[in-house]
Parts: C-alpha cells; structure tokens; sequence
C-alpha cells in the first residue's frame, strides 16, 4: 500500500480501469459475483445481442430491473476517491466498463464509457439514440417513433466498442504513469487488455479488487478488499 502511495503521489499522468465491482457496494450486482443472477438467467446469457433477437421482452425485463437498481444506488467512497484523484492529477483518464453513470454522479469529468449507458435507448431499425431516465420502463419492449424495436445504448457480449472511446482508452493507458485496475474480473476483452497495454508502455500497474483475477500475479502492486475502503487509503493525501 504505501509504495503505491507513493508511486501515485509521484505520477503526472493517470489512467483508471474500472469495473462492475467498484458499484458493488452501491447495491448493483456484479455479473460474475453473488446476485448476479436474475431469475434463473446468468448475465452473460441475457446480454448478447442473440439473447434480444430471441426474447427482447425478457431481455428488457432484465434491464428494467437493472435500471431501478441503479436508480436508487448512489456513489460510494470509492466513486468519490477518483473523482478527487481526478482533482490532483494533471493527465488523467478513467475509463469504465459500468454503465450506471454513478462515476459523473460523483464528479469525475474526464470518464470514457466502453460500454454505453444503461439510460439510452437506441432504435435497432433507424439507429436513433435518446435518453431515458425512467426506472423501469412502461410497455415492453420500448419502441422508437419510428415503429422499430429500442434495445438499450449498452455494448453487448460480442459486440464492438465505440472506436473513438476505445482510442482514447488506449492512448491514455499507454501514456499513463501509474495504471490502477478497480473491481474487474478483468475477463471482458478488449477493456482488460489495457492493463497490459499500461504496463508493456511503462506504466506500474494497481489492482484493487476484493479477490484475485488474471492479472492479480503480474501487476506491480494488488491491494485485496473493498473498492470502497481501500481507494479512499491508497488516495489519501
Ligand atoms: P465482473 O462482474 O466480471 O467482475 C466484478 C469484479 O469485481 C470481480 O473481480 C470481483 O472480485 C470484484 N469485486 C466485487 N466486489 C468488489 C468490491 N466491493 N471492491 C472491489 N472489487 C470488487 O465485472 P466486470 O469485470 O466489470 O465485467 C462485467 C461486464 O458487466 C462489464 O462489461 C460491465 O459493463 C458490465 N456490468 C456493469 C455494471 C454496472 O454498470 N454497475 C454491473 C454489472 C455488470
């Protein structure tokens, strides 16, 4: 802890890897921990885009549920330790694969979503994106003004990043410093890969997770428990 205290304190630029675990003690489910299953579905067999094409009334009422957790969540001390490391670092980049927004809401500015937003909806038929904030959506599965069926604005098992989000992604992993890894199985390609992408361009490499994951042997530095308490240690000042 306190050598990567230390190597923090001394880094000019930053980069951040989150993932499902850090909105953990916010009240939403990881995929892969406990209560990540729904009924009896597993989360990597509803958020495909085969699983929509097969039963979009049920994938829906999957985000549904997802939406209205997330709805009544708020950020955690760990959300709100990289907004304040945020604060400190002059080159500074967080790239989520959460869709919940709880990084904005805590007041990180500079956040690169790899995986969408779960308050989007956008039309599979004319491709038309809009917001919507409601909890839990009325008639399902949503449709477009346009007569066509909405899926939500989140990337899926199998689908492809937005290119511009992940070329920011990359170059602020290989510029950065210091690369912290927070609460992710670090198993979902390409956004794992970029702790390695830091680490062959320089960087030492963080983990904060509450378990070991792949890269837990090869990371320069794994700090074991919660988000939530070890990020606000590692960051204090
Ligand atoms: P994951 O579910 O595969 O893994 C969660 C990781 O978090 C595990 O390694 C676990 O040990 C760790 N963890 C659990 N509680 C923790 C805590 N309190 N502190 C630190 N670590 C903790 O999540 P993933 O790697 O992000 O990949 C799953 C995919 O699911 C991502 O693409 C993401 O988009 C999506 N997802 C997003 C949300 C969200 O927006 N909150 C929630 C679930 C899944």
């Amino acid at each position: 802890m306190d050598e990567a205290r230390r190597w923090l304190r001394a880094a000019r630029r930053v980069a951040v890897l989150t993932g499902a675990g850090i909105s953990a003690e916010s009240g939403i489910p990881t995929f892969r921990g406990q209560g990540g299953l729904w009924r009896q579905y597993r989360p990597e067999d509803l958020a495909t885009p085969e699983a929509f094409d097969a039963d979009p009334k049920l994938v829906w009422e999957w985000y549904n549920w997802r939406r209205s957790l997330i709805a009544k969540a708020q950020p955690n001390p760990g959300h709100r330790a990289l907004a304040q490391l945020e604060e400190r670092v002059p080159e500074f980049c967080l790239i989520t694969q959460n869709v919940d927004g709880l990084h904005e809401r805590a007041g990180s500015r500079m956040v690169v979503r790899l995986h969408g937003d779960i308050w989007t909806l956008r039309c599979t038929h004319c491709g038309l994106s809009c917001k919507n904030e409601d909890p839990e959506l009325g008639e399902l599965p949503p449709r477009c003004a346009c007569g066509g069926l909405q899926r939500p604005g989140v990337v899926w098992f199998g689908e492809n990043l937005p290119a511009e989000c992940w070329q920011t992604a990359e170059k602020a992993s290989r510029a950065a410093e210091v690369f912290l890894v927070v609460g992710t199985s670090a198993v979902v390609m390409p956004a794992a890969g970029l702790a390695a992408v830091a680490k062959n361009a320089g960087a030492r490499v963080i983990e904060v997770n509450a378990d070991d994951t792949p890269l837990s042997g090869w990371v320069d530095a794994s700090l074991r428990g919660p988000a939530g308490k070890i990020l606000p240690e590692l960051l204090a000042a």
